[in-house]
């Protein structure tokens, strides 16, 4: 007898779900019913499970905000009849979904749990499995008859990471994700651990839950390398529209003392350009004006990402020009953690 528990499972594509086309030797996405009837383990399951799938599942490398955008549709439109909601999603570009989803789905009071596998699920060796039944087991987690979990998390081999805390860091192990600057929010084991403290804050009473569906893109992202030349950096912050560039610097936020550097920077934040400042280290985050190095760019207002992933950054960055922020208030609001992407 199942519960009454009701989770939506939405599939968007990934190797979760694909199969060899054995002409080319490629792997391709395949149905959702073709998915579903490789686990019957999930009729075991305490809950109830439905399913939705994009019309045509995706390799997530062709993810665009588009597709964002769709899978926050169908979260809101099914938000007070599903007690979760399990994403199943390509791994190579998830933490950026889930990273967007996070920003889009605001004052989120269920979980959002974002899962996929390295092999897919029809392989003998896969790690679809685990990852599917225990990303619905979370995600179907309650205390009290509330849910435990009231955000998006990203479930990959026995650890509940929060999503925009992730980083794809590996094309070859099961364990294929790192939040380095947060602890993983549940363990599995023989049981599920929650750790409570790494939570988002239940204390204030959720104010409605708003989705956000407008993300603008013109944004982009330019990682510094010794040798950059001029003409790069003048062609990058010279790119038309271009209002938010997510500058990935080195260690705590160090860049060059070139002055030309500098002065193109500066150039471009006086005409209007938000320059996000983060680090390219997968760890740790900026500490602006802690060097030499830094200090300049401490002076000239770059935006202080502190410990935030790129992912979350550029998300972040799409979603606070797609709600119309003004210029104004940009640093301010990007510097203020909004869903806990950043300490
Ligand atoms: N290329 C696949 C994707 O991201 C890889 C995966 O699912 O792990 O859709």
């Amino acid at each position: 007898m199942k519960n009454g528990t009701n989770i939506l499972l939405i599939y968007t594509g990934g190797t979760i779900g694909m199969v060899k086309d054995y002409e080319t030797g490629t792997l391709k996405a395949f149905n959702f019913d073709e998915l579903m009837s490789n686990i019957p383990e999930l009729n075991q399951l305490d809950c109830n499970i439905k399913g939705m799938s994009f019309e045509k599942p995706i390799d997530s490398s062709n993810m665009n905000p588009g597709h964002w955008a769709e899978i926050a549709t169908i979260i809101e439109e099914n938000y007070a009849v599903y007690d979760g909601f399990v994403v199943l999603h390509g791994s190579d570009t998830m933490s950026y979904s889930a990273s967007a989803l996070s920003f889009m789905l605001e004052n989120l009071a269920k979980p959002v749990i974002f899962t996929g596998s390295q092999l897919p699920i029809g392989d003998l060796r896969t790690d679809a499995k685990e990852n599917l039944i225990t990303s619905i087991q979370i995600a179907a987690l309650k205390e009290k008859g509330e849910p435990v979990i009231r955000e998006v998390g990203l479930y990959f081999e026995y650890k509940l990471y929060r999503a925009n805390r992730t980083t794809k860091i590996n094309a070859e192990h099961f364990e294929a994700f790192a939040s380095l600057n947060h602890p993983p929010l549940v363990e599995s084991g023989v049981h599920l651990n929650v750790n409570y403290p790494s939570l988002l804050s239940k204390e204030a009473l959720p104010q409605p839950f708003k989705v956000h569906k407008k993300m603008d893109n013109n944004v982009a992202i330019l990682k510094l390398f010794p040798g950059l030349n001029r003409s790069v950096l003048t062609s990058v912050l010279g790119i038309p529209g271009l209002k938010v560039l997510v500058l990935e610097t080195y260690g705590a936020g160090n860049a060059p003392l070139d002055d030309w550097f500098l002065k193109e920077l500066k150039n471009a934040i006086d005409k209007g350009l938000h320059i996000i400042n983060v680090t390219q280290c997968s760890g740790g985050g900026v500490a602006m004006g802690h060097y030499e190095t830094s200090e300049k760019l401490k002076e000239m207002q770059l935006i202080n990402g502190r410990d935030i992933t790129t992912e979350a950054a550029i998300s972040k960055a799409m979603y606070l020009l797609g709600s119309k922020v003004s210029d104004k208030v940009f640093k301010t609001i990007f510097e203020t953690s909004l869903r806990g992407e950043m300490l």
